[in-house]
């Protein structure tokens, strides 16, 4: 046993710990969760804990069923929110084969393949996300079946006594109570609409983070008597909510986004980092973006994006360079304002990696950058300066994975097809719906 199984055995026994729950995502990045008793750790640490992998979406075929889990000691945590006492701890596992390969449609493993190459190629990834979501009455819907927020406020609101501030302050707290450094937290634009930003951490770190994230924000919210979404589009009417997450890559101390002088102080590494996740944005948007709601977002206004471009400082930006700050040059880095607050955060910062790594290995040529608001350009316009629509659709999404070498690759081919067939099912029920909207318009005239 190492160093850190022993730390955790010895933190088990001294803090009294009753539950340790064995933590793992499935391909949509739903959390999967299976609490061991103190006494079975040990186990699990040398030969990991069997499972039915076939129950799970995704991670296994049936005639392959049997799977393990392993847990990674160095995520061990003790979840405040179950009380002080008998007290209940986590870990983050690595999904195993019975022979104790690493599975290859365990999306965690998914993200270490493509750190493995960033590593290769010299680098360390850093991420830091922005998560938008929305607070909610509860779950059910209101009377004109749309969902009810718990305020009226607005971006940047200070909402005396309000609801939701006192749910950040719980929420940042917890979230610093389970390791999770808090940057900022404020009231979105939308009504009940909150983003909290954690402080940057090495991309895998910053997905285990993200999982967590969701938890806390969900308990919390139940603790409050409310509920928190982060459904992509909950109001037609409304922002959606993204996850706008900032890249950046370092070679030891340095980061390798930086030259000084350059323009924008954006080095060629950076450039053609941008390049890769441009030109490939429309074939992993299925995957950043994966629900049939995702697009509502997408193609529904609010500041998200709809076109592949980059800016300086330009909010309508897919990929946005923020303005630099003289003498920060470490803190250079990009925001991809594409993704959205539902996406499976290990698939995801996968193939942004994956994209951004293909631009610097193929040396791509960063195409100009766009100064203009893009959403008001004519199509002819935006034709012209080479500004290409992202996917309108799940639909659309999924035909431009379908065609991509490079996400096949990253996802591995088990994820991929996997994926796809999910996705493609999801979208053949929507495709079945009548919704409210078209009876609506319909029926009085048709
Ligand atoms: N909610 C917007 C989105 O969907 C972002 C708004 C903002 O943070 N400026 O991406
Ligand atoms: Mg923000
Ligand atoms: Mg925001
Ligand atoms: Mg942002």
């Amino acid at each position: 046993m190492d160093r850190q199984q022993e730390f955790v055995l010895r933190t088990i026994e001294e803090r009294d710990v009753h539950f340790v729950r064995l933590w793992f995502t499935d391909v949509l990045g739903s959390l999967k969760s299976v609490a061991l008793a103190p006494a079975e750790v040990e186990g699990a640490f040398e030969e990991g804990l069997g499972f039915d992998g076939s129950s799970i979406e995704g991670l296994a075929r049936v005639f392959e069923s049997d799977m393990l889990v392993q847990p990674d000691p160095s995520t061990f945590q003790i979840l405040p929110w179950r009380g002080e006492r008998e007290q209940t701890s986590r870990m983050f596992c690595d999904v195993l084969t019975p022979d104790g390969e690493p599975a290859a449609a365990d999306p965690r493993n998914v993200l270490k393949r493509t750190l493995a190459k960033a590593t290769e190629m010299g680098f360390t990834c850093y991420t830091h996300p922005e998560i938008e979501f929305y607070l909610l009455e509860s779950q059910q819907l209101g009377p004109d079946g749309v969902p009810v927020p718990v305020d009226g406020a607005g971006y940047f609101d200070h909402v005396p006594g309000g609801v939701a501030q006192d749910f950040r302050r719980m929420a940042v707290t917890m979230l610093e109570s389970v390791g999770i450094s808090v940057e900022f937290s404020h009231h979105e634009a939308g009504p009940g609409q909150n983003e909290i930003d954690l402080r940057y951490a090495d991309a895998l770190q910053t997905a285990d983070n993200i999982m967590t994230f969701r938890t806390v924000i969900k308990e919390v919210a139940l603790m409050q008597g409310i509920y928190a979404t982060f459904m992509p589009k909950p109001f037609s009417e409304h922002p959606g909510s993204g996850m706008h997450t900032h890249f950046s890559l370092f070679e030891g101390d340095s980061n390798a986004f930086f030259e000084a002088g350059a323009e924008f102080q954006l080095s060629k590494t950076a450039r053609q980092f941008i390049a890769g996740i441009l030109r490939h944005a429309p074939e992993f948007t299925a995957v950043t973006n994966q629900f049939v709601n995702s697009y509502k977002r997408l193609w529904g206004g609010g500041e998200a994006p709809s076109f592949v471009s980059w800016g300086h400082n330009n909010r309508s930006a897919l990929v946005r360079v923020p303005l630099y700050k003289p003498g920060k040059g470490q803190s250079s880095r990009i925001e991809y304002r594409g993704i959205d607050s539902a996406a499976n955060p290990y698939l995801a910062y996968a193939v942004l990696l994956g994209a951004g790594l293909k631009g610097i290995e193929e040396g791509y040529d960063l195409p100009a950058g766009a100064d203009d608001d893009v959403w008001s350009l004519s199509g002819a316009e935006r034709r012209a300066l080479g500004l290409d629509p992202l996917p309108s659709s799940l639909h659309d999404a999924v035909e431009k994975m379908e065609e991509s070498d490079l996400v096949a690759g990253i996802l591995g081919e088990q994820v991929f097809e996997i994926f796809l067939r999910n996705k493609r099912a999801e979208w053949n029920d929507y495709r079945l719906q009548v919704t409210p909207h078209e009876l609506k318009r319909n029926i009085g005239i048709l």
